[in-house]
C-alpha cells in the first residue's frame, strides 16, 4: 500500500472491532445527534420541541473496548453520555426513510464523552462544539454486531455504569428520531458513505466522570463496551 506520492506517511485507519471475529470495520466519519430523548433535553434545560440535530467528532477519537481514555485537558467536567452506535456498508444522499436500513452494516454501544463546560461555554458565545466534543479519545466504541446476525433493533435496554453504579438507564425506543429517520435526515445534510459511523444520541443520566473511573455500557441485545478513565496527559 506505499504511494510514493504521499510526503508524509499516511495517518493510520481509525477501526472499529467486529463482534466474534478477527475483523475490522474502517471507520470514515463519525456523526453524533444531539438531543434525541426527551428526558435528556430536559436534565439539559433545553426546548422540547426543537428537532435533534448534527455534529462530528474525528475518526481517530475512537478507543476500543477495554482501552483506556486519558482524562482531557482545559475542562473540570468531563461527562459520559451511552449511545447506540450504527455503521454504514453503503451510503448516498436523500435516502429515504425506508431504505435506510440497507445501508447499515451493524450496531455497537459507544459513549459520546463531552467536556460540559467548554461545550456550555461555547454555546453560550454561539462558537462551535468541537472544543467540547471532538476531543482526543472522546469515541470509545465497543465491537459492532452486525445485522446480518440481529437485525434492526428498535428497542431493548441503554445503560451505563460507572464503577458498578447506574447511571443511565434507557431505552432505544425513547428516541425521537428512530435509526433511519436519523439516516435519511442526516443524508439531507452530506453524502453518506461506507465507513461512516452515527452516534444515536444518550437517555437521561449523564454527569461527570474523573479519572479511575471503570465505565462499563451495555446495549441489550448488541453489545458491551469497558473503559476505563485515566489520568490526565502530562
Ligand atoms: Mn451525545
Amino acid at each position: 500500500m506505499s504511494d510514493s506520492r504521499y510526503v508524509i506517511p499516511p495517518p493510520p485507519q481509525a477501526t472499529i472491532a467486529v463482534a466474534e471475529t478477527d475483523k475490522v470495520f474502517p471507520v470514515r466519519r463519525i456523526w453524533c445527534v444531539g438531543r434525541n430523548y426527551i428526558e435528556h433535553i430536559r436534565e439539559m434545560g433545553q426546548d422540547e420541541r426543537a428537532p435533534p440535530f448534527f455534529f462530528a467528532k474525528p475518526a481517530d477519537a475512537i478507543v476500543p473496548d477495554g482501552g483506556t481514555v486519558p482524562y482531557p485537558s482545559l475542562t473540570k467536567d468531563m461527562h459520559h453520555e451511552v449511545e447506540l452506535v450504527v455503521a454504514l456498508k453503503s451510503g448516498g444522499r436523500k435516502i429515504p426513510v425506508d431504505k435506510a436500513n440497507d445501508c447499515i452494516f451493524g450496531y455497537a454501544v459507544g459513549i459520546d464523552l463531552t467536556r460540559r463546560d467548554l461545550q456550555i461555554a461555547s454555546r453560550d458565545v454561539k462558537r462551535p462544539w468541537e472544543v467540547g466534543k471532538a476531543f482526543d479519545a472522546s469515541a470509545p466504541c465497543g465491537p459492532l454486531m452486525p445485522a446480518t446476525k440481529i437485525g434492526h433493533p428498535t428497542k431493548g435496554k441503554i445503560i451505563l455504569k460507572v464503577n458498578g453504579q447506574v447511571r443511565q438507564d434507557g431505552d432505544l425506543n425513547q428516541m425521537i428520531w428512530n435509526i433511519r429517520e436519523t439516516i435519511s435526515k442526516l443524508s439531507e445534510m452530506v453524502a453518506l458513505e461506507a465507513g461512516d459511523i452515527i452516534m444515536t444520541g444518550t437517555p437521561s443520566g449523564v454527569a461527570a466522570t474523573v479519572a479511575g473511573d471503570k465505565i462499563e455500557c451495555e446495549v441489550e441485545g448488541i453489545g458491551k463496551l469497558s473503559v476505563t478513565i485515566g489520568p490526565s496527559l502530562k
